[in-house]
């Protein structure tokens, strides 16, 4: 499986990265070795002073397809997720000075946080989510998926043109203002309305 990743899908985390709003969506893979086994810790990687949270609505692809229509893609998915985009700012910051790929600063091991999975029937209006980070009790980020530029229906039009989806390739569709580094000792809990889907602790 893959982990297809959106950056730059929320204006007010467009504006605090002070990035320019793409004309396209930003997109990005992780592999599946990035993703942080379940029940254990964030290890914060010895290359980076700077690991930031990104808190995100993630998508479960059920059914394989290319050319996706976006009228259609709401089939293509039957869970919603969420999870943290670990970023390792400082490196992806020098990566993208020089024009360099981000892969070392966000696809490394553990970088990659997959809660558990509700199910698409569960909500009303996939495009009216409401989502939320703890740290250590303090809520530091919110969002509400009717808040990205790009749905999650077009984007998977989107990147399907570029790429064939799988099943049980995930989709990571941005993240909201409020990005913020951790550091040892911080827990980290994610929230779609009042559903705890992670807990995780940063060493
Ligand atoms: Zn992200």
């Amino acid at each position: 499986m893959k982990i297809i990743c959106i950056g730059r899908n929320y204006t007010e985390h467009i504006k605090e990265l002070e990035n320019e709003k793409p004309t396209d969506p930003v997109i990005f893979l992780k592999p599946d070795t990035s993703i942080l086994l379940k029940k254990q810790p964030f290890f914060i990687p010895d290359f980076s002073d700077d690991v930031h949270y990104e808190v995100e609505v993630l998508v479960k692809i059920n059914k394989i397809g290319k050319h996706i229509d976006k009228k259609f893609a709401h089939k293509y998915y039957d869970e919603i997720g969420l999870g943290i985009d670990f970023t390792a700012r400082d490196l992806q910051d020098r990566l993208k000075a020089k024009g360099l790929p981000w892969e070392k600063a966000k696809a490394f091991d553990g970088a990659a946080v997959v809660g558990n999975w509700l199910p698409v029937s569960n909500f009303k209006d996939v495009n009216a989510i409401v989502f939320s980070l703890k740290k250590n009790e303090t809520v530091v980020q919110s969002g509400n998926t009717s808040h990205m530029l790009w749905k999650i229906d077009e984007l998977i039009e989107y990147i399907s043109k570029y790429f064939t989806l799988k099943i049980g390739d995930i989709i990571f569709t941005g993240t909201p203002a409020g990005v913020g580094k951790v550091v040892a000792n911080d827990k980290l809990k994610g929230f779609i309305e009042n559903n705890e889907l992670f807990s995780i602790t940063v060493k």
